[in-house]
């Protein structure tokens, strides 16, 4: 698990189009899922690119609750991170929305975040995205700091 920040979240297109929809098809649940890519350290460069936005379940106990709170089922997770190394990748991250709320990580989110992985957030309001911002929870400082998302070169 990377310990810096990555100086960007490098997104494709059909991939960010892929999750927008998903969390906008959730509204107003939390749509939340799991993101594949590659960490370009190895070759010198600091970014995190996103390979693979896979949409998961929020199954989140109480489900009257799915407003404004997520869970992603383990095996979900265990899935995506076999996936992964079949495909040479990993998790970098996370994505889930905050239907009618602002994209900052909320105290829930602080307390469930992993270290070392990228948190993004999606803020949408009546089924429509209107910000997204993609957060890393730093373990040297323990808060997060936010990370610009741009497409590939
Ligand atoms: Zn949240």
């Amino acid at each position: 698990m990377r310990e810096f920040t990555p100086a960007a979240m490098v997104c494709p297109r059909t991939e960010w189009d892929k999750l927008v929809r998903h969390v906008c098809q959730s509204y107003p649940e939390e749509g939340c899922g799991i993101l594949l890519g590659e960490d370009m350290a190895e070759s010198g460069a600091t970014d995190l690119r996103l390979r693979l936005a896979l949409p998961a379940s929020n199954v989140w106990g109480v489900p009257e609750e799915r407003g404004k709170r997520f869970v992603i089922p383990p095996q979900e997770i265990i899935l995506a991170d076999r996936l992964a190394a079949y495909l040479g990748w990993q998790i970098i991250g996370f994505y889930h929305s905050h239907p009618n709320q602002p994209a900052t990580p909320s105290a829930f989110d602080a307390d469930a975040a992993w270290a070392g992985t990228l948190m993004l957030i999606l803020s949408v309001y009546d089924q429509q995205l209107v910000d997204a911002q993609a957060w890393w929870k730093a373990q040297e400082v323990a808060r997060f700091v936010p990370v610009p998302i741009r497409q590939p070169d």
